[in-house]
């Protein structure tokens, strides 16, 4: 008769034994199925961007419809704002194209809505060249706008650079951590600032002005939004310091160059542009 404590060992051995089988039955053709795929490169995860677009112009969401796919996005379409409001809110999307005008529900509070809970890209879709569109779209959280009629190759190049930016691949410029603006650089780690490689001296608060308009190129902002991000929201004393301050910049970027960047935008606030 076997002692006691080798019939318990021997039958914990036999349980091991019948569990590492199983394992070894499972696991190895996983693992040999794994390689092979592999080595073969059958196994590609391609992930396929999802876009939503909320546009009531049938032919025009038709026509972005199609030409998205033809990029190889997959696309989802709606034409009434709390429709759009709703998909957005309640599947996953990579990227949202809002149109302004909308039945039901406007695109500026479908995007106002969205963003209460989401941080959902949107490229807006505006009428005409309506600058309070642009605005109230970007200060709202839009990413970027597009005026309409705009050719289809505008929106497809945006929408590369918005998902590129998401992805965290930055341009060259980026990179190297400058703003270009036409001939005026700006290196915010250095605190330099040239035209065309003469360089210009500016105080702490108009580097700091000039950066945010660079960092903001090309979009029409109010005196509010200068305000708040250059002088912050506790800043108490006279709005009228954000022209004091574009007008010492113009002095030392567009009047010695005669080129104009620093544009006004009647009322509104200002705008860098290189045009
Ligand atoms: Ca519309």
């Amino acid at each position: 008769m076997q002692h006691p404590f080798i019939t318990y060992t021997s039958r914990f051995y036999k349980v091991y034994l019948t569990i590492y089988s199983i394992f070894q039955f499972i696991y190895i053709p996983i693992k040999f199925y794994d390689k092979l795929l592999s080595k073969y490169s059958f196994k590609k995860v391609i992930y396929i961007k999802n876009i939503l677009i909320i546009e009531d112009e049938v032919k025009i969401a038709r026509f972005l419809e199609l030409e998205l796919h033809h990029e190889g996005y997959e696309v989802s379409t709606c034409h009434d704002g709390r429709e759009g409001l709703n998909m957005a809110l309640s599947n996953t999307y990579d990227l949202l194209i809002l149109d302004v005008m909308l039945p039901s529900l406007n695109g500026m509070e479908v995007l106002r809505r969205i963003r209460q809970v989401s941080e959902l890209p949107v490229i807006m879709l505006t009428a005409k060249d309506d600058v309070m569109d642009k605005v109230m779209g970007l200060d709202l959280g839009a990413q970027d706008y597009l005026t309409k009629p705009f050719a289809i190759e505008e929106l497809l190049a945006r929408i590369r650079v918005l998902f590129k930016l998401k992805s965290g691949t930055t341009s060259v410029a980026a990179s190297q951590n400058s703003l270009t603006c036409g001939q005026l650089t700006l290196y915010p780690d250095k605190f330099e600032v040239n035209y065309n490689n003469t360089p210009i001296i500016l105080t702490k608060k108009e580097f700091e002005l000039l950066e945010y308009l660079m960092k903001n190129k090309d979009i029409a902002l109010t005196r509010d939004q200068i305000l708040e991000n250059v002088w912050g929201y506790n800043y108490i004393g006279d709005t009228n310091i954000v022209d004091v301050y574009i007008r010492y910049l113009r002095n030392k970027i567009d009047q010695p160059f005669q080129k104009k960047l620093i544009h006004t935008i009647r009322g509104i606030g200002y705008q860098l542009k290189d045009n």
